[in-house]
C-alpha cells in the first residue's frame, strides 16, 4: 500500500481546469533546497499514515463532486503500489494527475505500460515560482530572492514550442 500522508479534500488550481482532492504521499529521493514539503520528504516515518481504504471511501462518496484526483508527495513514483493505487481511484471514474520529479523512469514506463492513459504525455508545462517565505529544507533560501516575474517569463517563452500550454504560476 502507498503511504498516503494528507489528503486535502478540494483544489481549483493543482488540476488545471477540473475540480480535485489532493494526496500527499511520503518520502522524496530528491533534497530540492527550496522545497516547502519539509516533513513529508525528510521525515515520513514521524507522520501518520492514513488508512488508503478510507481515502478511497471518500473519493467514492465525494466523486460527484470532483473531476479528478491530484497525486503528489513527497515524490509519488517512489512507491511501488503506486499503479495499483491509480487503478482504484480510476476504478471510481476519477482522473488522475501525477506531480513527478521524473526520476523514477521504470516506474513511469511501468505506469505507461499498463495504460493509465492519463499519465501519458506532457501537453501542459506549468512553471511555478518558489516562495521564499515557508519553511524550507536549507534556510538560507528562504534569503534567496525568487526570480522576478520578466525572467520568469522569458524562461518560459524558451519551453514554449515544445509544449501545448504553458503556464506560470508566480
Ligand atoms: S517534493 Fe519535489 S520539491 Fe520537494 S524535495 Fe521532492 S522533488 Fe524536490
Amino acid at each position: 500500500m502507498v503511504e498516503i500522508k494528507a489528503v486535502q479534500k478540494v483544489s481549483l488550481l493543482d488540476y488545471p481546469g477540473k475540480v480535485s482532492a489532493i494526496i500527499f504521499l511520503g518520502g522524496c529521493n530528491f533534497r530540492c533546497p527550496f522545497c516547502y514539503n519539509v516533513d513529508i520528504v525528510l521525515n515520513p516515518e514521524k507522520l501518520v499514515n492514513i488508512d488508503e481504504k478510507i481515502v478511497l471511501e471518500f473519493l467514492k462518496k465525494r466523486k460527484k463532486f470532483l473531476d479528478g484526483v491530484c497525486i503528489t508527495g513527497g515524490e509519488p513514483t517512489i512507491h511501488k503500489d503506486l499503479p495499483e493505487f491509480i487503478r482504484k481511484i480510476k476504478a471510481l471514474g476519477l482522473l488522475v494527475k501525477l506531480d513527478t520529479n521524473g526520476y523514477m523512469p521504470e516506474m513511469l514506463e511501468k505506469l505507461f505500460d499498463e495504460k493509465l492513459r492519463a499519465l501519458k504525455g506532457s501537453k501542459r508545462y506549468v512553471l511555478q515560482q518558489f516562495l521564499n517565505d515557508k519553511k524550507m529544507i536549507d534556510k538560507r533560501f528562504n534569503k534567496v530572492k525568487p526570480y522576478p516575474q520578466k525572467v520568469l517569463e522569458k524562461f518560459l517563452k524558451l519551453v514554449q514550442p515544445f509544449f501545448k500550454e504553458v503556464e506560470l504560476r508566480a
